[in-house]
């Protein structure tokens, strides 16, 4: 091994833990990886906040500089387009791309993370402590204090750099929160999230088409839908907490089969178990996290959701945790033992684009919720998909930036906002010339 080897602790072995785990394994580092739930290879993988998501063009690089893209992509299933359903029952179909080979993916979340995990175990220098609950970081040491098993006795875990991959409410990130200048917020959606299950039909096909994700917006809440690889689909409602059509109205078996016969009525012949299904399964809430800065000197670094929980409407949680941890990886590279300078060009380089993916997903919540299913809409989708034809080299709509370029956030919003503002003044220009040349015929 090389003289900038490392010691590191990485907190939380999840999708983004067990990608960094795979990427700093291979540079070398000693690695030693905390998760408090069991490990999932030994005892199945026991389900997690939603049992499958979309994998896009950065996660799948990710997955890529860890050798795993070709393993996971192999049991991912593609989807080029939205299907969207009216209260009707009507589905129509809209793309996503011009190009055919543009899909997102649908993945198994647990299918993912033994796929990580299985990666990193192929270092000798990786070693994973599950059932290790993390409870303090000290900063300057810096060092772990986690609770050993189900007794809970404290142990401590001395080393050079301490990674954050522990989620949303990250103790990692609470123990920066106590420094001076730490700058943090969250913000909680009015809307949650509940999971329901469209299984296979009796013959064992998929129930809908699963070339695509399914939407079904109603204005002010809707239900999603994404293929399993058992041929059967993982539905989401996002619906508001309390008030009219939201979570809290609908309280008995009769109410959950009205509701859904009246809103959603194409997917009740779906759902055999709805009525069970929806008053047995939780109803989770839907946070954005932002924090600054994500490391303390050369000792502490936050890595995806730790740093930066997102709202899931734009499909890019994990797609952008996945670039955190490349880039990561990169900069420890190149700085070698200079932690610190590593740490901060990782973050400088990362925080304006989650910031970014943060602000998009929110936006796309609204635009999913309440404005897929209208005319125009549709007219602007389509409208970007002939631009993007016609003029691929200068025109490519957000959507397609985010999810099938490693153009970075930030700079995809802002080609978008220049593209639109050209697209502005080209119209009113055209506007001008067909006035002018009518005045010209009819003068
Ligand atoms: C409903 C929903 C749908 C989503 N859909 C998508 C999607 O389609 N595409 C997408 O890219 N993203 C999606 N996301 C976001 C994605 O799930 C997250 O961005 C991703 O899981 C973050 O990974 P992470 O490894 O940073 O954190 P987590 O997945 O939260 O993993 C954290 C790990 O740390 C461990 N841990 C936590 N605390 C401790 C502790 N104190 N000690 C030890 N271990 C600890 C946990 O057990 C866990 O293993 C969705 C999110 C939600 C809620």
């Amino acid at each position: 091994m090389g003289e900038s080897t490392s010691r590191i602790a990485i907190v939380g072995a999840g999708l983004s833990g067990a990608l960094l785990a795979c990427l700093l394994g291979e540079a070398g580092h000693h690695i030693e990886v905390f998760d408090h739930r069991r490990d999932p290879r030994k005892k199945g993988f026991a389900g997690g906040r939603s049992i499958n998501l979309a994998l896009s063009a950065r996660g799948i690089h990710g997955l890529a500089r860890a050798g795993l893209a070709e393993v996971v992509l192999a049991d991912a299933i593609p989807m080029a387009g939205r299907r969207i359903h009216s209260p009707t029952g009507r589905v129509t179909f809209q793309p996503y791309s011009k190009n055919r080979g543009d899909t997102i993916n649908s993945v198994s979340r647990g299918g993912l993370n033994m796929a990580l995990l299985e990666g990193a175990q192929k270092y000798t220098n990786v070693r994973f402590r599950f059932e290790h609950r993390c409870v303090d970081v000290d900063l300057q040491r810096p060092s772990v204090t986690a609770l050993k098993g189900a007794g809970g006795r404290p142990v401590e875990f001395d080393v050079d750099l301490v990674i954050g991959c522990d989620g949303a409410f990250s103790v990692v990130r609470a123990a920066m929160q106590r420094l001076d200048r730490f700058d943090y917020s969250q913000s909680y959606l009015k809307h949650g999230y509940k999971e329901l299950v469209i299984p296979p039909t009796l013959t064992g096909d998929f129930a809908m088409p699963a070339d695509g994700l399914h939407i079904w917006p109603r204005g002010g809440y809707m239900m999603i839908a994404l293929p399993n690889n058992d041929r059967s689909f993982t539905c989401t409602c996002f619906w508001p907490f309390t008030g009219p059509n939201s979570f809290d109205a609908l309280t008995t078996e009769k109410d959950v089969r009205d509701f859904f016969t009246a809103h959603f009525p194409d997917a009740v012949p779906l759902m055999p178990t709805l009525a069970q299904d929806y008053l047995a399964n939780p109803t989770s809430s839907l946070v954005t996290v932002r924090c600054a800065p994500w490391f303390h000197g050369g000792n502490v670094v936050l890595v995806g959701d730790a740093a930066h929980a997102v709202v899931p409407f734009y499909g890019q949680g994990i797609n952008a945790g996945f670039e955190d941890c490349v880039l990561l990886a990169d900069t420890l590279k190149e700085h070698g033992s200079d932690h610190e300078r590593a740490l901060q060009t990782y973050y400088v380089g990362r925080k304006i684009h989650a910031d970014a993916i943060a602000d998009l997903a929110i936006a796309n919540f609204l635009e999913m919720r309440d404005h897929v299913a209208s005319a125009r809409f549709r007219m602007k989708k389509r409208t970007g998909r002939m631009l993007h034809r016609l003029l691929p080299r200068w025109y490519t709509p957000l959507y397609n930036l985010v999810s099938f370029t490693l153009i970075p956030y930030a700079e995809a919003v802002r080609r978008t906002r220049r593209a639109k503002h050209v697209l502005r003044i080209a119209g009113v220009v055209l506007v001008l010339l067909v006035l002018a040349a009518a005045s010209w015929v009819f003068r």
